[in-house]
């Protein structure tokens, strides 16, 4: 039997018919409710009451509901779960309505396009990607709504899927729609799932991509497209689904931009996540990362645009130069920079407030913060006057002051408005004439009932005469039961209490009629006017974007200027010489997380002649690895621009970045730690060229000693012989040293340790030469593995040596195990290596009585 339902209910189910993917708010006065499936299961992912409301021939229908005003709490807490929101509102004045207000969805929220602040990162953006493939081109087109951001990529060749990955890692999107078929989704799915597991998943239907049919050339412009008709495409559905999502005509998304591969220090990945760019590896937060030690913005917006900065550091000398200019510039005068620092810190993240003034989202709070921004601007405009480098007084040309924007937002909002923007209270005094009127008749309004309420006490003689006011009843007169008697007669009685009569009179019911009118009108006229004003910004948004760009590449230069004199970073040399000159560089975190210690500086020196490839042997724990991401991570923030941690440094910029380190965490996936060596080393190979850099820290060590070695060196010469990229690779197979007799390309390193009796101290310095020795044994010391352990594992140390010295393989065997339960024949004992010695040495032989000398002894000889 089909149910009829309410009238009501019916429009709900229309309106659902068609939004069976999301969770729809619809809205009922003051509550966005949610019916049947989608009551249960809001009811359930936000911990609300679950209801139920009668449907209409004697049915219940499960109900549960969110307050309008605090709806957006509850929508982004639906949006991190998963799910997409439909908001359904009113679009009629019910007053005016005849039958059921007519609704509409007005919006559609998923994670890629939430707008709430309260669900957007401060300082990261927050995309919305999309892949397309047509003619073996995988598309990306990606958009920031909260800034007005749009770009898109083009990858072809047989690794596109691992490329687009690269750039979904950097992006870090908040949700990924999918358009048709994709050859590499596999590829793509399992990444995703493994690096940006936060990253939801849409698929347009084929309905969807039919209705696409709007050229992108119409929003952007056509000069503005890319060649590629795939690109167009993917261009258009991502318009689409913002269109379908956002319902507004995205006005302020008016800036399409490619991102060219070529024009970029192409960081994978990988790179980016091992060398801790902009994501620790922990748990993916800032902390800890070369982001965290850079960023001194002052703006969000400057947060945001120094994360891609790092992410996208460039290739082109002049490019980097005119940034590092434009840090000496503040860097010489630092009262202009303290002076901007100060007057940047008072604007606020207006890109983001301009899409909320753009979607009609933006409350009056929004505007007297884009005000205050604002007014800054002609200060800092003047201040960059002082200043001469191309890109700074560039910004001070760019950086416009929107006077007309920021003085009619004074002349009309008040300084603290209120949150609401349908309640009144946010239009100042004297901006509008008909207001002010119906605010002199509200004002006016108190004092005049209490002159009528002292004239009727007067006329009538009854002193306890009262005038109040409920919502039922509107103004009436009250008088107590023991005066009744003189109430005059053109007292109408409206209500009788315990105590009391109430009355009304004409008089008084046609000041009511013109005051409670005034307060309604008070409250449309100061809608009228604040939309007014939106809608006035909202036509300016483009110049004041543009603004908003400028004052975060200030921000930007500002922060790297500030922590280079922090620091004492120096301006590194960036040129055409293909050498990677170092002296006296610092690892830029680890410097910074050093306690009591100091960190120790080392030299690089790298090029094509002599040095191509360094090979670095040392213990555990001396600092190869440290060293080897200090290199990656210097040369990364010289093609940023920034100034870097080092006495000086002449870098060619080098085209990418190649890292291949502990592969732990990989374990997860199911992979052996081999195979994810061996497969990174296999991507190295193919994709480096001789203007790469490849950091290796060991490769080769999930296999059998003679495998491990055979494969590490066959990949050092594959480099030397073949990649010719700038290689610097740590290991513990002493055997590799070998290699620099037979090239003078590959030169060894070795982390200096000095030996102190029987302990070890690691110098942090990186001397010419290999190591002879790896002190494994005294670094599980160190890390507390029990005496018996540590003089076990010396003495198998010393045979397999021996052994090795009388031409013994890596099949020798191990020496004979220890027969269980004894112990080990003292003979073979070192008594120097052994805890026998450190207790004899800690004893202060000068306060020992001879008894006690005994007594000493006599343990000694019983542990042996
Ligand atoms: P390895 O890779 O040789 O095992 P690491 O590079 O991990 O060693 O270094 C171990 C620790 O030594 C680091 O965590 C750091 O605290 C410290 N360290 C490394 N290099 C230096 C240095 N140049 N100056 C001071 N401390 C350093």
């Amino acid at each position: 039997m089909t149910i009829s339902y309410t009238p009501m209910l019916e429009q709900y189910r229309e309106v659902k018919s068609r939004h069976s993917n999301e969770i729809l708010f619809f809205r009922l006065g003051d509550f966005y409710e949610m019916f049947f499936e989608d009551a249960e299961v809001a009811a359930r992912e936000l911990e609300i009451t679950l209801t139920s409301r009668e449907g209409g021939q004697n049915t219940r229908v499960p109900m549960c509901g969110v307050p309008y005003h605090a709806a957006d709490n509850y929508i982004a807490k639906l949006i991190n779960k998963g799910f997409k929101v439909a908001i359904c509102e009113q679009v009629e004045d019910p007053k005016q309505a005849k039958g059921i207000v007519r609704r509409e969805v007005v919006k559609i929220v998923t994670p890629g396009t939430v707008l709430a602040e309260n669900s957007l990162p401060d300082k990261a953006n927050n995309y919305l990607a999309l892949l397309y493939e047509e003619a073996d081109e995988l598309c990306l087109t990606s958009a920031d709504i909260s800034t007005g951001e749009f770009v898109w990529a083009v990858f072809a060749g047989s690794s596109r899927a691992n490329l687009v990955c690269d750039q979904l890692y950097r992006l870090l999107p908040a949700e990924l729609v999918l358009a048709g078929k994709l050859e590499g989704l596999a590829v793509i799915s399992s990444f995703l799932a493994q690096r940006v597991p936060a990253c939801a998943m849409t698929t347009l239907t084929n309905a969807d991509l039919t209705v696409v049919s709007a050229l992108p050339g119409h929003h952007f412009g056509d000069e503005a497209l890319p060649a590629s008709p795939a690109a167009q495409t993917a261009i258009s559905y991502l318009l689409y689904y913002l269109h379908y999502t956002l319902k507004s005509d995205l006005s302020h998304i008016n800036k399409l931009a490619a991102i060219n591969a070529q024009d970029y220090l192409l960081l994978d990945a990988s790179t980016l996540r091992n060398l801790e760019i902009t994501r620790n590896m922990r748990d993916g937060g800032r902390k800890g990362t070369l982001l965290a030690v850079l960023d001194f913005t002052k703006t969000a917006m400057g947060s945001r645009l120094l994360k891609k900065w790092l992410e996208f550091p460039l290739l082109n000398p002049v490019a980097i130069a005119k940034r590092q200019d434009a840090i000496s510039d503040l860097l010489d005068k630092r009262a202009v920079l303290d002076e901007l620092k100060e007057l940047l810190s008072d604007i606020y993240d207006f890109e983001r407030i301009l899409t909320r003034i753009e979607v009609g989202s933006a409350n009056a709070r929004d505007l007297t913060a884009l005000r205050t921004s604002l007014a800054v601007l002609p200060a800092i405009k003047l201040t960059l006057q002082q200043c001469q480098s191309d890109l700074v007084t560039g910004i001070g040309g760019e950086v416009r002051s929107h006077v007309d924007v920021a003085s009619m937002i004074a002349t009309a909002i008040v300084d603290n408005p209120p949150f609401g923007v349908r309640d009144g209270g946010i239009i100042r005094t004297g901006y509008d004439l008909e207001l002010d009127e119906l605010r002199a008749i509200a004002r006016d309004s108190k004092q005049w009932i209490q002159d009528l309420e002292l004239r009727e006490r007067e006329t009538t003689g009854i002193k306890s005469l009262k005038i109040g006011y409920n919502k039922v009843f509107g103004y009436y007169i009250e008088v107590t039961h023991a005066n009744t008697g003189a109430v005059p007669a053109y007292y109408i009685r409206k209500q009788t209490l315990v105590n009391a009569e109430r009355y009304i009179m004409p008089e008084l019911k046609d000041f009511e009629t013109k005051v409670l009118g005034a307060q309604e009108k008070i409250v449309n006229i100061e809608y009228q006017l604040f939309a007014g004003i939106r809608d006035y910004i909202k036509e300016r948004i483009s110049e004041i974007q543009q603004t908003a760009r400028q004052i975060a590449q200030l921000d930007v230069i500002m922060s790297l200027s500030e922590v280079a004199a922090r620091y004492g970073y120096t301006r590194p040399d960036l040129n055409h010489k293909k050498e990677l000159i170092i002296k006296d560089g610092r690892h830029p975190v680890v410097e910074r997380l050093l306690t009591g210690e100091m960190f120790v500086p080392n030299d690089t020196g790298l090029n094509h002649h002599d040095s191509e490839i360094m090979i670095i042997t040392g213990p555990n724990m001396a600092g190869k690895s440290t060293y080897m991401r200090q290199v990656a991570l210097l040369t990364i923030m010289a093609q940023t621009g920034s100034f870097i941690p080092a006495r000086a440094a002449s870098i060619g910029p080098v085209d990418r970045i190649f890292t291949r380190v502990g592969a732990s965490d990989d374990l997860a996936t199911g992979q052996s730690t081999f195979m994810v060596e061996m497969t990174e080393a296999a991507q190295i190979i193919k994709f480096a060229t001789a203007n790469s850099l490849i950091i290796l820290d060991e490769i080769g060590r999930g296999t059998s000693t003679f495998d491990g070695m055979s494969i590490a060196r066959a990949v050092v010469e594959y480099i030397k012989d073949k990649v010719k990229a700038k290689t610097l690779f740590a290991t513990h197979y002493h055997e590799l040293t070998e290699l620099a007799e037979y090239s003078k390309v590959i030169k060894n390193y070795s982390v200096a340790v000095k030996e102190r009796g029987n302990d070890i101290v690691f110098l942090r310095r990186i001397v010419p030469g290999g190591a002879d020795k790896s002190y494994g044994i005294h670094v599980a010391q160190l890390a507390g593995l029990p005496k018996r352990i540590i003089e076990r594992a010396q003495q198998v140390l010393l045979e397999l040596e021996q052994c090795k010295g009388q031409g013994g393989t890596d099949r020798t065997p191990l020496p004979a195990p220890l027969p269980a339960g004894r112990q080990q024949p003292a003979a073979t004992i070192s008594l120097f290596n052994s805890s026998i010695a450190d207790e004899i040495l800690a004893i202060d032989v000068m306060t020992l009585t001879p008894l006690e000398a005994l007594n000493t002894l006599y343990k000694l000889q019983n542990k042996a």
